[in-house]
């Protein structure tokens, strides 16, 4: 296909595609699939190898958010069965954080409900960056708090984050249906705040809440132009007891042309596959690591995702390997805005050589995710291949609630 040699020629310069080629990503047929994914697949390679990036979610603070975001199960109302707990004392943070690392994750990715966080928080949350980074020699980690001052984003930093997270989570142009208690630029603003205290950005999207492909297009173009170091695609995760638990409206098909478009506009940006993807990708989980270089392992915030050792085989099976601790994520001109391998490290900055830029990360981005048919800490989940229709109703088949590692006394997935 003349578009997708066009595509790759793109991708390999760092070059954004046009919005019309974007679409035509997402208009490409069943028969057309496995071609966009080898295409999209030489941009992956030539920026991150064969490498997948694991990054572990600890949730510091479940549920009882004041804010009324959708799609996500620690909302205002939300009548999702979650666990529901205030902050974790540091020790069990990094017990949950050592856990991760333990489990092969390299960055550990630290969450806390709510609209953002208190001075008081922020200090809090410190004391946890410091003692997992005492604890774990070379783990990168990330806060995801909401909402962030420019000295609340300065005092992260200072602490040792390396990152902080952000969704933009959908178009500009749709923001307000999916959320009332916050705007689109209070989110955008927060990205930026981090960036500006040189906290590498880690931002991105959540398709399948009923939008457009247009509007696909519109916040993959957004987040470029914010240029964030990683861009996390979550598939919703329809939680009963949110407002979006209808909206079945993801096929594993759709999904990987998803994440191939965000390829091509993000060539060089860690693209990192996030929530939804057992219950939306389901076996065809490894086709998408030729598109994204990095994953979670095992849970999300408040629902369980496959066995961590499962995500393991699945990368080794694909011909896939680990990034160790002592690789630097990032192609080399990309990396003042990440932690060098190994070390605390410099971040902020982002790719200057996009032309536009890329996005944002919401402390939700993750919250109403995947999960899996299993309710074990050990199985291997991956549900059947038959749920994808729309209209369908509650899928406790794919979708389980989280009842293990933070918050419980079980231990973690990892
Ligand atoms: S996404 Fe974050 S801010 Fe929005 S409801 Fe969930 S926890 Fe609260």
């Amino acid at each position: 296909m003349d578009l997708l040699t066009a595509l790759v020629d793109k991708g390999l310069r760092r070059e954004s595609p046009t919005r019309d080629e974007a679409l035509a990503v997402l208009a490409t047929s069943d028969d057309e699939l496995l071609d966009v994914v080898a295409a999209a697949g030489r941009v992956r390679r030539e920026w991150f190898g064969r490498r997948v990036k694991l990054n572990y979610l600890v949730n510091l603070k479940s549920g009882l958010c004041p804010e009324d975001c959708s799609y996500c199960s620690q909302r205002l109302g939300s009548k999702a069965d979650i666990l529901k707990y205030t902050w974790l004392k540091p020790d069990e943070a990094v017990a949950a954080a050592t856990a991760g690392v333990s489990g092969g994750a390299k960055r550990v990715c630290l969450v806390a409900s709510g609209r953002g966080p208190t001075d008081r928080d922020v200090d809090r949350v410190s004391r946890t960056i410091e003692a997992i980074k005492d604890g774990n020699e070379g783990v990168e980690v990330c806060a995801c708090l909401g909402l962030l001052s420019g000295d609340q984003a300065e005092r992260l930093r200072a602490a040792g984050a390396d990152a902080y997270n952000h969704n933009l989570n959908t178009s500009e142009g749709t923001y307000a249906d999916i959320t009332t208690t916050h705007t689109y630029a209070d989110r955008v603003d927060t990205v930026r705040q981090a960036q500006a205290a040189g906290l590498s950005a880690c931002s991105g999207l959540i398709a399948g809440m009923g939008e457009s492909d247009a509007d696909l297009v519109d916040v993959v173009f957004s987040l470029r132009a914010l240029d964030p170091d990683s861009v996390p695609v979550n598939f919703l995760i329809p939680f009963e007891g949110t407002p979006l638990a209808k909206e079945w409206n993801l096929t594993p098909q759709r999904c990987l042309r998803i994440l191939a478009m965000v390829r091509f506009v993000c060539p060089d940006v860690e693209v990192r596959l996030a929530g939804g993807r057992e219950v939306h990708l389901r076996s065809m989980q490894p086709l998408a690591l030729h598109l994204v270089n990095s994953i979670f392992l095992g849970d999300y915030l408040t629902s369980e995702g496959q066995a961590g050792q499962a995500d393991l085989d699945m990368i080794a099976d694909a011909g896939f390997e680990v990034e160790g601790a002592d690789t630097t994520t990032l192609p080399a001109h990309r990396r003042g805005g990440e932690a060098p391998a190994g070390a605390g490290g410099d971040a902020g900055a982002g790719c200057g050589a996009h032309d536009t830029a890329c996005g944002s990360c919401a402390h939700d981005g993750v919250p109403a995710q995947a999960a899996t048919a299993t309710a074990t800490a050990t199985a291997a989940p991956v549900a059947s291949s038959s749920g994808s229709a729309s209209g369908t109703g509650a899928r406790t088949d794919l979708v389980a609630v989280r009842r293990r590692g933070a918050g419980t006394d079980l231990p973690p997935n990892a």
